[in-house]
């Protein structure tokens, strides 16, 4: 399980200074609906932008 999450995308509302997620969990995802071959087809569906 993971216990310390970085990430780089600051305008999500669990973004924190030193690119810490402050979410309780994170739901990662493939964003072709099918099996990831590399890393930037996987995406945060937990992102909420802050407003
Ligand atoms: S919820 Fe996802 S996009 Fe938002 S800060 Fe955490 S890892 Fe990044």
């Amino acid at each position: 399980m993971a216990q310390d999450v970085l990430c780089e995308v600051n305008n999500c509302v669990y973004w924190a200074h030193g690119n810490q997620c402050e979410a309780d969990k994170i739901y990662v995802v493939s964003h072709t609906g099918k099996e990831a071959d590399k890393q930037e087809e996987t995406d945060c569906k937990t992102f909420e932008p802050q407003h």
